[in-house]
């Protein structure tokens, strides 16, 4: 069967790439083996970054994807796929109002999600943000367009001189075009181990369908990779990997400590980066200590709703019970709660550098431990800003294409260079451009 495109992985690159690609007339099939798995978009907090979107701008919100991009490399220095970053960041508002005016997503912009690194509130999902519902919606516009043949089973993939040929168990597809849209590589634990050494072991919080495998196929057709270090950290994970806090407890004023009550890092650098600052404590473990009017303001947190209902987060009423309840020492922890106080009203400098802590915590107290996680993979294969893959030598390799955790992310190099919503935000952006170069 012939088809104008065939698109290898249905999560947030393949989807989008599937549903702009018949917006503009084209046929595909969109081919996942494991489309019963919970893959990365299923298991995220759902929140992308679209600066400059018209959702955005009809809250009053000032912001542009100049803005985001300043953001981007100021967090990143040196760091950024300058490839991509800037079609990204111009697409991400077209892809928006794609998602929201003809295909009627149920997509919002939230103005309480507060980022670590982003100057200013722009992150978009459904609201209460939840990846499961957005994958949920993406996967039933998927299924009712008629261009798109969802096939759910593993298909081999050759490539001749003319054409793509992809056969399944059921068929057999030749596309011109392919798009290879399988995800990153964080359940490959070769591919970490040798990428990413020092999180070879790690937890992974992320998808079990993260081999590799669309991104072997790349490099088998004499690919170029790009910041294959570079990953997304947790470090607000809980242990077993099931739940998360998410990422805004810092920046409304959240603290850690470790198993002697003592801060260790200057929490607000980024979930991202804070991972293996937590893994480097005592069993890897950190107890993140907030507040119940912190607690108030992640109402449209899905990830911190769902650890609550978990019965992750422990209430105590007084420094000594929450010391009590955690297994921390009390006078350290009383130390640390009172050195935090003085911080938060301006009374001093943090020696950890630290430059906001947003409010003076009070009683009721939370608090929960948590640990450092791998989430997902940011190196991948490179593309130019349509997301056409490149050889060493910088030509395009003809007729394939990546996004998502396959293609090079936004930024690299270990954790420290991965800005919050950079996963989504590349896969829908560069998902934009690719759907819009196909032919
Ligand atoms: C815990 C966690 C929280 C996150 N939170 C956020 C967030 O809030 N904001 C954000 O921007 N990013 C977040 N991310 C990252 C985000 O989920 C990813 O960047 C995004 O899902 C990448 O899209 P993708 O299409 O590449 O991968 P996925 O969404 O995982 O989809 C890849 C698909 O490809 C399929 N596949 C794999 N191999 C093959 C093959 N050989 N053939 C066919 N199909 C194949 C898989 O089954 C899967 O369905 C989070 C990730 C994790 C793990």
């Amino acid at each position: 069967m012939k088809t104008d495109v065939a698109i290898l992985g249905a999560g947030a690159a393949g989807m989008f790439v599937a549903l702009a690609a018949q917006a503009r007339g084209l046929s595909v099939v969109l081919i996942d083996p494991s489309a019963h798995t919970p893959n990365n978009l299923a298991i995220s907090g759902g929140l992308f970054p679209a600066a400059g979107s018209a959702l955005q701008r009809s809250s009053g919100t000032q912001d542009s994807p100049e803005a985001w991009l300043d953001d981007l490399r100021q967090f990143a220095p040196g760091m950024v796929n300058e490839n991509i970053a800037s079609s990204v960041a111009h697409a991400l508002p077209l892809a928006t109002a794609f998602l929201v005016n003809d295909c009627a997503a149920p997509v919002q912009f939230l103005p309480d999600v507060v980022a670590p690194g982003h100057r200013q509130l722009r992150f978009h999902c459904v609201a209460p943000a939840s990846g499961a519902a957005l994958h949920t919606w993406f996967r039933q516009a998927c299924m009712q367009q008629p261009r798109i043949r969802f096939v759910t089973d593993r298909a081999h993939v050759t490539r001749g001189a003319q054409d793509f040929q992809l056969t399944t168990a059921q068929d057999t597809y030749h596309a011109c075009q392919i798009v290879l849209a399988g995800g990153g590589f964080g359940a490959n634990p070769e591919m970490v181990a040798r990428f990413i050494p020092g999180m070879a072991g790690a937890l992974h919080n992320g998808s079990s369908t993260q081999d590799g495998s669309t991104m072997a196929l790349g490099m088998a057709w004499g690919a170029q990779l790009w910041g294959m270090d570079g990953y997304q950290g947790q470090g607000h994970t809980h242990p077993g990997g099931a739940t998360r806090l998410g990422m805004s407890i810092p920046p409304l004023g959240g603290i850690l400590v470790n198993r002697q009550g003592l801060r260790f890092v200057a929490e607000d650098i980024g979930p991202s980066a804070l991972a293996p600052q937590v893994l480097a404590q005592d069993n890897g473990l950190a107890l993140e200590v907030f507040d119940a009017a912190i607690e108030a303001q992640l109402g449209n947190h899905g990830a911190y709703q769902q650890a609550v209902q978990a019965g992750r987060v422990m209430t105590a009423d007084s420094v000594a019970s929450l010391a009590e309840e955690a297994g921390v020492d009390p006078a350290a922890l009383t130390r640390t709660l009172t050195q935090v106080s003085a911080l938060a009203q301006g009374q001093a400098n943090d020696p950890l550098g630290r430059r906001s802590f947003a409010r003076v915590l009070r009683p009721p107290f939370k608090a929960s431990w948590v640990t450092g996680a791998l989430s997902h993979t940011q190196g991948g294969l490179l593309t130019q800003a349509d997301g056409a893959v490149l050889d060493p030598q910088g030509n395009t390799i003809p007729g394939v294409f990546a996004a998502g955790g396959c293609a090079a992310g936004l930024s690299g190099r270990g954790a420290d260079g991965y800005l919050p919503g950079n996963g989504l935000a590349q896969a829908f952006g560069l998902g934009w451009r690719v759907a819009q170069a196909l032919g």
